[in-house]
């Protein structure tokens, strides 16, 4: 089944879904194209990526940190985690955890090999055999490809010092035991970009396509990792009822969505708040887009609309805008003592987070 985010889920380990993501489908010409070494090699290298992503998600689960599910991607794996901020030490020991897999495992094959006296290929061997498509015995090409790729993961994700690759975060956390966890951002994303530049290059002169496009990934990633840590920082001190709005688009259930576009428009609202069977519920922009056009005059919004649990008052505008990525929502109810006081938008949030960007820069 294809999910939401474009992605086939292939198995569930550890009540982790793990999905493959619809790029791949790019890869499947290159499997036709090439022999059967490149299949083992993209077989091994995925199993191992699998290995390394679990290995961070099994410790993120045992902090308490929820794990929705491990994407595959060609350029690597990637664990979807809720998003919490970690100690310095959890961070630490959540990111050094998965290429730390990698080397153990090396070492496990290494005295396994030694143990059984099977012949393995030393890196110019593997590579040499990868470049001539030789003949070669299945069983020490799969143990070196496992050798050799494991090697590769761990090594590059270890110590490259670029966020967010793990190496970046364990630097990160390092510097986070000294200091306020924004700063030690700032400082790892200038490290990273500085990195990321020289890598990008060395990926050129090497025509090393897929890392080139890595260092561009890695650039985004720093970025939204400083985005994340700055917003930490400057919204955690601000109340709810700084931000709650009182006069707010409400519909009814019974309406079109037809009709509830059409209120959207005269008070430029993007988000508009329903009753639902005794709960508050809401619609935005985001529901009704999955509604074909064609349906809206007789589609009633009560249909599309969802249920909020409401946030109560004493959070942070930082406490609703994780809850809103979490619920995958644009506002929420805010109550005091169970009562309903107003109801806090994403793009208030927004707001608020760029004017303090200004006002702190
Ligand atoms: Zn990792």
């Amino acid at each position: 089944m294809v999910t939401m985010k474009g992605s086939w889920k292939l198995l569930t380990v550890f009540d982790i879904d793990i999905e493959l993501h619809i790029s791949f489908l790019l890869l499947l010409p290159l499997v036709l194209f090439f022999d059967w070494l490149f299949s083992v090699v993209l077989f091994v290298l995925f199993t191992s990526i699998v290995a390394h992503e679990l290995t961070h998600a099994l410790i993120a689960k045992r902090e308490g940190i929820e794990v929705k599910r491990i994407i595959l991607l060609p350029i690597g794996g990637m664990a979807v985690m809720s998003e919490s901020k970690l100690s310095a030490f959890d961070e630490f020991r959540m990111a050094i955890a998965g290429p730390m897999f990698n080397l153990v495992f090396c070492t496990l094959i290494a005295l396994g090999v030694w143990a059984f006296g099977i012949p393995i290929y030393d890196l110019a061997g593997w590579n040499m055999v990868l470049d001539t498509e030789a003949a070669v015995p299945f069983i020490p090409f799969l143990v070196s490809s496992y050798f050799w790729l494991n090697w590769l993961l761990g090594v590059f994700n270890l110590f490259i010092p670029a966020i967010p690759l793990d190496g970046g975060r364990v630097f990160r956390s390092v510097l986070a035991m000294g200091m306020k966890y924004v700063d030690a951002t700032r400082i790892a994303t200038r490290v990273s970009r500085i990195v990321t530049v020289f890598l990008f290059l060395f990926a050129f002169l090497t025509y090393n396509l897929i890392l080139m496009v890595i260092s561009v990934f890695i650039w985004l990633g720093s970025a939204a990792e400083m985005e994340f840590a700055l917003s930490d920082e400057l919204l955690t001190g601000v109340p709810l009822a700084n931000v709650i709005r009182t006069n707010y688009l409400l519909v009814d259930d019974d309406d079109s969505i037809d009709m509830v576009v059409e209120d959207m428009i005269t008070s430029r609202s993007l988000v508009a708040l329903i009753e639902l069977d005794g709960h508050i519920g809401t619609t935005s922009l985001y529901d009704i887009r999955h509604v074909p056009k064609s349906k809206w005059k007789t589609t009633k919004i009560g249909r599309v609309a969802r249920k909020l649990r409401p946030i109560s008052m004493s959070h942070s505008i930082m406490d609703a805008l994780k809850k809103m990525n979490k619920d995958q929502v644009d506002a929420l109810p805010v109550t005091y003592k169970h009562k309903l006081k107003g109801v806090v938008f994403r793009d208030d949030i927004l707001k608020v987070f760029e004017i303090l960007k200004v006002v702190n820069a």
